[in-house]
């Protein structure tokens, strides 16, 4: 086992993966620590698969442009897995006024930074969905988005890094960020410490409690999502879906099972399902409350069999938006974090430009907006 490297990762998801082989790519050796027994163990295998532009923060889309555009068209044949990327489009649905200036106030900021995305009306909406309840007035439209599988997709970094010499240890929680003079020397972790002049911290919400241990706190907590998966049925669309009144959001999948997320309201009631909380509960309430959203939107799932639904923790920041940084005042620290609850879509591109920050000196989507610091006190 090797216990230095010129970049110490600290957390095995997409965010983790990617970055390592974006690095290794670059000749840097890596060593990734993480502290499950299993690759891909938080939320970037628990996920939605959603990648879209549309409908997030103005601040984001930089980085997930930068994803569409010039990442995730070839990551199937770079990684040599099927990530199952289907560039089938975003409907954005509403059903009353309300929800159209919703939609419309999103789509707008969207468009100033250069997406496509524009407002159609029912006719269009059915054109491009015919299986849409005549409840659907109207809906944001953006062609260039799309969804992928998440499992495979973080597994495909996980292999090609494998591949490029990267070392991965699973069931070593990172304990501490060393210090020496200042600067990142390494981390410990319970039975070993790892050397490095630099450290990146992609633990998902997590993240907070390791850098810590270097006084940097981010603003964030963790919070429960879930999602819903069916048994497969006949092709019936490829665009990946969501609403203005956020009551469900999904796609089918290449081989026809529907994955569907949502909300109960009771998430931050729920109770752990095992005595050290390490599996993210599913809430008793969620499937009956995610089924009445998508059958007001799709009467013909009605019937579709629901085989399993699951929870997983998203790291959400307390302004929305993630963490993709160099600390200032520790030279060798780094953040890739804070994704709130959109971070697969958007985890390659923030994986490689952090990566390119580390072995560059710069990125090519400037990281300005992600900045660790930003967050200003309220008063
Ligand atoms: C139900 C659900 C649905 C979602 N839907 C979507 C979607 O449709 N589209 C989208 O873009 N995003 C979605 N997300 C969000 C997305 O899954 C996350 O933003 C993304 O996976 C974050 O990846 P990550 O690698 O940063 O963190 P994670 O995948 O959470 O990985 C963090 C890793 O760090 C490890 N770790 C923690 N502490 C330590 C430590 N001390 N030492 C070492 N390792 C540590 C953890 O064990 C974990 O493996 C969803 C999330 C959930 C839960």
């Amino acid at each position: 086992m090797k216990t230095a490297a010129d970049v110490i990762v600290v957390g095995a998801g997409i965010s983790g993966n990617a970055t390592a082989y974006y690095l290794a790519k670059k000749g840097l050796s890596v060593i990734v620590l993480e502290a499950s027994q299993n690759i891909g163990n938080g939320g970037s295998s628990r996920n939605g698969g959603g990648v879209r532009q549309s409908g997030r923060d103005p601040r984001e889309l930089p980085l997930m442009i930068y994803g569409v555009k010039n990442i995730w068209p070839n990551l199937s044949e770079e990684l040599g897995v099927d990530t199952e990327y289907v560039q089938g489009g975003n409907l954005r649905l509403g059903k009353t006024e309300e929800h159209l200036k919703i939609l419309r106030r999103l789509a707008d900021g969207a468009v100033n930074c250069g997406v496509d995305v524009r407002m159609i009306d029912a006719g269009e909406v059915r054109q491009i969905n015919p299986y849409l309840s005549e409840a659907v007035i109207g809906a944001s439209w953006c062609p260039s988005d799309g969804h992928a599988n998440p499992l495979v997709t973080t597994l495909g970094f996980y292999k090609s890094a494998l591949a490029l010499g990267v070392e991965f240890i699973t069931g070593c929680p990172v304990s501490e960020i060393i210090l020496s003079a200042g600067k990142t020397a390494g981390v410990k972790t319970p039975e070993n410490i790892f050397y490095s002049k630099a450290v990146i911290v992609c633990a998902g919400f997590e993240s907070n409690a390791v850098l810590g241990t270097a006084g940097i706190s981010i603003p964030m907590r963790k919070k429960l999502l879930q999602c819903l998966v069916t048994e497969a049925e006949p092709e019936m669309f490829r665009q990946m879906l969501g609403t203005a009144k956020a009551d469900f959001y999904g796609h089918q999948t290449k081989h026809g099972s529907f994955v569907f997320g949502g909300h109960d309201g009771y998430e931050d009631f729920a109770n752990p399902l095992n005595e050290n909380n390490s599996y993210p509960p599913s809430t008793s309430d969620f499937v009956s409350a995610c089924s009445r959203g998508i059958t007001g939107y799709f009467p013909l799932l009605a019937n579709a069999r629901i085989v399993r639904s699951w929870g997983g923790y998203e790291d959400l920041a307390s302004d929305g938006i993630c963490t993709v940084s160099k600390v200032d005042e520790i030279p060798g620290l780094y953040v890739e974090c804070g994704f709130s609850g959109h971070g697969f879509g958007i985890g390659p591109s923030a994986a490689f430009n952090i990566a390119e920050l580390i072995a560059e000196g710069k990125s090519p989507v400037p990281l300005d907006n992600y900045r660790y610091n930003r967050f200003k006190p309220a008063l």
